[in-house]
């Protein structure tokens, strides 16, 4: 091949490790590549094309309204600011500056991670509630409603909840405690696809604002994500993400935002340095619009038949093809890091799923592989386990 990267002289991999974000996240499609190439080539007002985008988004995942974002991490800090400033353009301008304003986020202590980040940028402050049990095997019991009422003290806003196949079941009665004290409930989804169900599962069971990358399983432009929701709260992100140097005279807001409530536009935003582009919202509506209507029965078998052919490709091995949110391979080997160093030291260095390695499995994900690239993972697997 003779392209982008061979001109600039970075290697093209071969990504069985998932839609990780650091090797580039999904790949695209033709249909959503050509959405990005004919939306390059006129002029649009951005604020018309997310009041477009927001209806799909909400056709989507049944929220009132939503907004693309440039990824999810972004939309994390957007929901945040959402939270704190509501449609109050003076609370906007002061972000992350939040001295004297509520700005306490509540999360129970097992769903912190490293996109806390997120939030705090926006100038919250993370407050830990509830125990670890379940984590360190000392118990048996998760977060109580008594904890997050203890936690409640005229500065707490919102209710962070990090959504898992694990954790998703204790989602509902959270959200409705959190709610009967007015708090705001943002649920983290980013990497919750498929199933395709889990674009509505977590409006349904009650959140306020839901977050879900774009460069993931959704298949749109890596650097995009979706912050789905309730309509004045999107308003509030979508305002503070959009460029605001407009005449106050000819300001034409986003249709969906409450012109009684925003009769002035606000400046620029916390959320002006996650800029998202023409091509970006066009590609990420469109690979939504495909995702959403994806026959997940057919992908999957689609998925198994091509893991069945890597299986059978490695006489002698141990494989077991496993339907977790995704359909994957895993493949027992006896020195699993020196087996993955070995798939990378080939020419098209080959990266797999590595959180069992050490235990002896190796996961084979194709969510962004290519089948045409299927020839050259398998035979990079099949020196690499000789
Ligand atoms: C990937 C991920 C994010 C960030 O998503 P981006 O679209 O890359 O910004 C946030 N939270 C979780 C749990 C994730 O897995």
């Amino acid at each position: 091949m003779n392209g982008i990267y061979e001109r600039l002289g970075v290697r093209r991999r071969i990504n069985a490790a998932g839609t990780l974000t650091r090797l580039g996240g999904s790949l695209m499609d033709d249909a959503v590549l050509d959405a990005m190439r004919d939306a390059a080539r006129s002029s649009v007002d951005i604020a018309e094309l997310q009041s477009a985008a927001s209806r799909i988004i909400a056709s989507a995942t049944g929220a009132q309204a939503g907004l693309v974002t440039s990824g999810a991490s972004a939309a994390l800090t957007l929901a945040a600011a959402a939270c704190i400033a509501g449609l109050d353009i003076a609370r906007m301008a002061r972000l992350p500056d939040t001295r004297g304003l509520p700005a306490k986020i509540l999360m129970a202590r097992t769903h912190r991670n490293a996109y806390d980040h997120a939030l705090r940028l926006a100038g919250a402050e993370i407050v830990d509630i509830g125990h670890n049990d379940r984590g360190t095997g000392a118990g048996i019991r998760g977060l109580e409603a008594w904890e997050i009422d203890a936690a409640i003290d005229g500065q707490a806003i919102a209710l962070a909840f990090s959504a898992t196949p694990e954790t998703a079941g204790d989602l509902p009665a959270v959200a409705a405690t959190a709610r009967a004290r007015g708090l705001k409930v943002i649920v983290d989804a980013a990497a919750q696809l498929p199933p395709v169900s889990n674009l509505r599962a977590f409006v349904a069971a009650g959140a306020d604002l839901v977050v879900f990358s774009g460069g993931k399983a959704i298949g749109g432009p890596q650097g995009t994500g979706i912050l789905a929701g309730a309509r004045d709260l999107i308003a509030s992100a979508l305002l503070q993400q959009l460029d605001m140097d407009v005449a106050p005279a000819r300001w034409a807001a986003p249709d969906f935002v409450d012109r009684a409530k925003v009769p002035v536009p606000p400046h620029h935003g916390i959320g002006r340095g996650f800029k998202v582009g023409k091509e970006d919202i066009a590609g990420l509506i469109v690979a939504l619009e495909r995702f959403a209507a994806r026959d997940e029965a057919q992908a999957a078998a689609t998925t198994r038949k091509r893991l069945e052919a890597i299986g059978a490709a490695l006489p002698g091995r141990t494989t077991r093809i496993v339907q977790g949110r995704a359909t994957t391979l895993e493949i027992d080997v006896a020195d699993g890091p020196a087996a993955a160093a070995k798939l990378l030291a080939g020419e098209s260095p080959i990266h797999v799923g590595e959180r069992d390695l050490a235990k002896g499995t190796m996961i084979v994900d194709l969510q962004a592989v290519r089948p045409e690239s299927d020839a050259i993972l398998i035979d990079g697997l099949k020196r690499a386990l000789a």
